[in-house]
């Protein structure tokens, strides 16, 4: 049995959905905040949160556990500045909860939810794994923090990890069954479809005086059902012994907001209006990474690379989508 923490939010759904097609049976821990029941198709959904101890406990009792998917954290930078304390309490304390939880049962291998956020503002493009991790808000640290505990558990209590640092997760299940909703929604490729679809007035632009080709800020998008087969490649990474380690998974090419927008406009067909604005505190100009590294440990390569297919899949569950 797999255990996925925070598996009705939207990447986790998506590696839950992936998992089950393949025949692995799962079960899904969520507090449902953010997450969906409607994004849990599959496998078991046991509703709780990572602060109730004894809860953890009582599912590690219930199902024969093998391996830990950690999605379970809060991810908006911009409140994460703001309000500082609820990224620490929630992302770093409620992982030990989990990591002690594990250790007590005797399971060893998680694949943790990382993210380029830890990099804060890279010296080069293409980021790789080795370079300095500099966060430039408390989000990025959290995550940091939880990277430095699981190198630190597997020393000293043989805790396997693979912490995966996605760049910017994007798209949808290419059936169109599950697929991104936050609420609230603070993501650019949701807010610009919304915007397209006539949901929203306009797209705020974030910044237009970077030093980027366009002056907007420049992110790669990654295919949110590429994450989930390389997080899969990474559990039997683990499971066939494959060394504690982290990867970035990005697709080694960048794209601005502008591009975005206009690359919207053509898939959706409709017009988008824009407006420019002041920066958003704690956003780097530029992230791209490379994922070299998960090519060649974990043999994983990209089906959905392309910029256009990701948009074309986020607008066709935008415009089908029940939750
Ligand atoms: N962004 C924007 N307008 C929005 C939302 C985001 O210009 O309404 C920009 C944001 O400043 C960043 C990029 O789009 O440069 C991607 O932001 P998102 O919140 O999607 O992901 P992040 O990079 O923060 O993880």
């Amino acid at each position: 049995m797999i255990l996925i923490v925070g598996g009705a939010g939207y990447i986790g759904s998506h590696i839950n959905q992936m998992l089950c097609e393949n025949g692995y049976q799962t079960v899904v821990f969520d507090n449902l905040v953010y997450g969906h029941r409607e994004a849990v198709m599959n496998g078991i959904l046991e509703e709780g949160d990572l602060s109730d101890t004894g809860r953890l406990d009582v599912i590690f009792k219930k199902y024969k556990i093998d391996a830990v998917f950690h999605f379970a954290a809060y991810a908006y930078v911009g409140e994460s500045v703001d309000n500082p304390g609820k990224y620490y309490n929630n992302n770093v304390t409620n992982t030990l909860h989990l990591l002690d939880t594990m250790l007590s049962h005797g399971v060893k291998d998680i694949v943790f939810s990382s993210t380029c956020a830890t990099y804060g503002v890279p010296d080069k493009i293409p980021i790789t794994e080795e370079m300095v991790q500099r966060p430039i808000n408390p989000y990025g640290a959290s995550k940091l923090m939880v990277e430095r505990i699981l190198s630190d558990y597997h020393q000293a209590y043989g805790l396997n990890y693979c912490c995966l640092r996605y760049f910017n997760a994007a798209g949808a299940d290419p059936e169109g069954k599950i697929g991104e909703s936050h609420i609230p929604e603070t993501h650019l490729i949701p807010l610009v479809l919304a915007a397209a679809a006539g949901d929203r007035e306009n797209i705020q632009v974030f910044g237009t005086d970077y030093q980027t080709k366009d002056g907007s800020c420049i992110r790669d998008y990654i295919h949110v059902t590429d994450l989930a087969d390389a997080h899969i490649k990474a559990m039997n990474y683990l499971k066939k012994g494959g060394e504690s380690t982290c990867f970035n998974l990005g697709n080694a090419s960048g794209t601005s907001v502008l591009e975005i927008i206009d690359a919207a406009k053509e898939i959706t067909g409709r017009n988008i209006t824009v407006e420019y604005c002041e920066r958003r505190p704690g956003d780097p100009p530029i992230l791209v990474g490379d994922a070299e590294k998960a090519k060649r440990i974990l043999g994983w390569k990209q089906q959905y690379g392309d910029i256009q297919i990701i948009l074309r899949h986020a607008w066709n569950w935008y415009c089908n989508r029940r939750y």
